[in-house]
């Protein structure tokens, strides 16, 4: 069993007690809106386009992450990262993704105490968002993200009611902070040089989309980079796993100029829960798609991020996620915006069930739970549903469970969705009454 108390009295807290190595060694990048951030956890910030045409290392180490990473040299907590100081404030033997990934990060470099405030520190791992396009509208994601979910806002109008979203998050087209034509494309490109200049220190690329394989700006990027060496990067891609004929077009074009070649399938519920979470998808293909990667040479992952609602189908998605746990690894996180959809707004006598459910499964898959890569995600989604939360993101939980209901009956109508045939009585009960 993995001894993260040990890693962190050890290894993290002599440096300081609010160090993360994520925020050195993982920079996330979303090209439209030309935005950074460490991890996916802290809302993104701009990249200064000036300073990234004077030096394009300052595209990861712009100075608002400079100032976050000397905040956690001197052992403050910067305000981004509140998701994992919420974590260590419930409970101080929580394992929070900043410790959890911290560990993981072992991997690129043992000593962690050379990190320091450089301008020119390259990361191991590059996540990268290039294009919104995507053929799914699923209930968490939103318009700056899915060009599905634009075009549902466009047709059907903005939705009503919601209140304490101080993003709005479903009453915009998501279009406002974009760069414009020039700006993207100078952001892509100096992207591109952004990798090829760190191709050997970079060890890690992830692609995000929209979904990626239906975005020409992915396969654009990924035709400069073999023009040079790779094998020592593995290239991962997250994709909902709908279009199995992009997926053996990537691994013919790609599988053998890579270290590695990872697909990672977004979805955190099975069968009809999975269809009403994520409009678009289709359970009975899903699994067609794959079964059809389990015996390629390739890394097969899942990411699950859980919204509440999707904590009802939780302990039946890892039952049958248990059959692959061999082949497949599994991410597991909590779904933090948009607030009235994250897991703190359930309603206590839900969080109770779903508490006992999930324990309980623990308890039955102990010995292998223990070992599991997921485990920190577990633990931290239990962490929450212990906790009697009456503000969530600065909001009053009523009025956020007010507008969780009200998004979940809208979202329904607009996809001819059931909710009271899709869930368990207690939350459905809940969502319609
Ligand atoms: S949110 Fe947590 S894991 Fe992410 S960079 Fe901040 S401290 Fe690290």
């Amino acid at each position: 069993m993995i001894d993260y108390k040990k890693f962190k009295i050890e290894v993290l807290d002599p440096i300081s007690p609010t160090f993360c190595v994520s925020k050195w060694h993982q920079a996330d990048f979303w090209l439209e809106t030309g935005m950074t951030s460490s991890c996916h956890l802290p809302s993104p910030h701009k990249i200064d386009l000036f300073e990234a045409e004077r030096n394009v290392q300052t595209l990861h180490n712009t100075k608002e992450k400079l100032h976050q990473k000397q905040l956690m040299l001197q052992g403050d907590k910067p305000d981004g990262c509140s998701n994992c100081w919420q974590v260590e404030e419930l409970d101080s033997d929580a394992i929070s993704e900043r410790i959890g990934s911290s560990y993981n990060m072992q991997e690129y470099q043992n000593d962690f105490t050379k990190l320091d405030l450089s301008e020119d520190h390259i990361p191991a791992k590059v996540t990268v968002a290039f294009e919104s396009y995507c053929n799914f509208t699923c209930s968490y994601c939103d318009a700056s993200q899915s060009s599905s979910w634009a075009t549902d806002l466009k047709i059907n109008g903005p939705y009503k009611r919601i209140l304490g979203d101080s993003r709005n998050t479903y009453q915009r087209l998501g279009t406002s902070n974009r760069l414009s034509p020039e700006q993207y494309q100078f952001v892509s490109d100096k992207f591109t040089e952004y990798v090829i200049t760190n191709l050997s220190e970079i060890k890690f690329i992830r692609c995000l989309g929209g979904e990626p394989l239906i975005s020409n700006v992915f396969w654009k990027f990924l035709n400069s980079l073999i023009e040079y060496d790779c094998s020592n990067i593995v290239l991962s891609i997250v994709t909902n796993l709908s279009d199995v004929t992009r997926i053996n077009k990537f691994l013919s074009k790609y599988q053998h100029k890579f270290k590695r070649i990872a697909i990672n399938a977004s979805i955190e519920t099975i069968g009809k829960r999975g269809e009403f979470l994520r409009t678009g998808f289709k359970w009975e293909k899903f699994q067609d798609n794959l079964y059809h990667l389990l015996d390629k040479d390739v890394d097969l992952n899942i990411i699950a991020t859980y919204p509440g609602i999707a904590v009802d189908g939780m302990v039946e998605f890892l039952n049958w996620y248990n059959q692959y746990r061999d082949r497949i690894s599994l991410d597991l996180y909590r779904l933090r915006f948009p607030n009235f959809q994250a897991i703190q707004v359930l309603p206590t006598e839900l969080k109770k069930i779903y508490l006992i459910q999930i324990e309980e499964w623990i308890d039955q898959n102990r010995e292998y739970f223990n070992t599991a890569i997921f485990n920190v995600g577990l633990e931290n989604i239990v962490t929450i549903l212990k906790d009697e939360c009456t503000i969530y993101d600065n909001v009053g939980i009523e009025t956020l469970q007010q507008s969780a209901k009200e998004y979940y009956k809208q979202y329904a109508d607009r996809h001819k969705h059931n909710i009271r045939n899709t869930f368990s009585e207690p939350l459905a009960n809940w969502i319609l009454n």
